[in-house]
């Protein structure tokens, strides 16, 4: 048997459309994940913790770990900048661990420059009509903050459409049946149905 090395997986999606609870279910799924936590300049929601959902920082901070090298690409999404830290990746490669990275679609293509043999997967709204149902279900960000993140969704769902390297775009309608179809995607791109947990298929 040829020796199975961990994947880099990158989920992009405009805000809303489903990619966090979507990936906390394949990651309950399959247990040789490990999730990277970006670093972000914006502030926690409710319910979200320090070095669970992001490392949290001040505009000061996040400069700090530009400047000494620490991100493979950062970007400002929606007002905040946000950054992938590279020690936690490359450990759980060197680990034989696969990766998940939430990133945006513009961040991506700066992430490709250094890992250019990540899996995209891009997970795309039914409808902006339905992007901002979810939004507004969500209860997360004020009127704002939402009328942002759907102004931007077009922008990026265009850029992705013309420049992002996405080996696979799902649809998110029904939950059900996208985490499926990507239960099916995983198995087949990290090779081995054996790390599923919990599921007997
Ligand atoms: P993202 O991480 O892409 O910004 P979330 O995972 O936070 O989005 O999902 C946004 C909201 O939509 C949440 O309230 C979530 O429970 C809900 N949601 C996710 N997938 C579906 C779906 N297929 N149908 C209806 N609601 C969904
Ligand atoms: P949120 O504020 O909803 O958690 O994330 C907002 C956006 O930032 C999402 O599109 C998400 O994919 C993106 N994002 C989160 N972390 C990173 C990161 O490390 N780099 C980049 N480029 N985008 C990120």
């Amino acid at each position: 048997m040829p020796e199975r090395h961990g994947r880099l997986i990158v989920f992009s999606a405009p805000s809303g459309a489903g990619k966090s609870t979507l990936k906390d279910a394949l990651m309950s799924r399959f247990p040789m994940l490990r999730y990277s936590i970006s670093a972000t300049t914006r502030k926690p929601r409710p319910g979200e913790h320090e070095g669970e959902h992001y490392f949290f920082k001040t505009p000061e901070e996040f400069q700090g770990m530009i400047d000494s090298g620490e991100l493979v690409e950062h970007m400002e999404v929606h007002k905040n900048h946000y950054g992938t830290p590279r020690a936690p990746i490359l450990k759980a490669l060197e680990a034989g661990l696969s990766v998940i990275l939430d990133l945006d679609v513009y961040g991506k293509v700066n992430f490709d420059k250094a890992f250019p043999e990540a899996l995209g997967i891009l997970i795309l709204p039914p409808s902006l009509e339905e992007l901002r149902r979810r939004l507004a279900a969500r209860k997360a960000d004020s009127e704002d903050v939402m009328r942002l993140r759907l102004e931007n969704a077009s922008k990026e769902l265009e850029f992705a459409a013309a420049h992002g390297k996405y080996e696979y775009r799902i649809v998110n309608d029904s939950f059900e049946y996208a985490l499926e179809e990507l239960t099916r995607i995983f198995e087949k791109e990290l090779d081995t149905p054996r790390a599923r947990a919990g599921t007997s298929a």
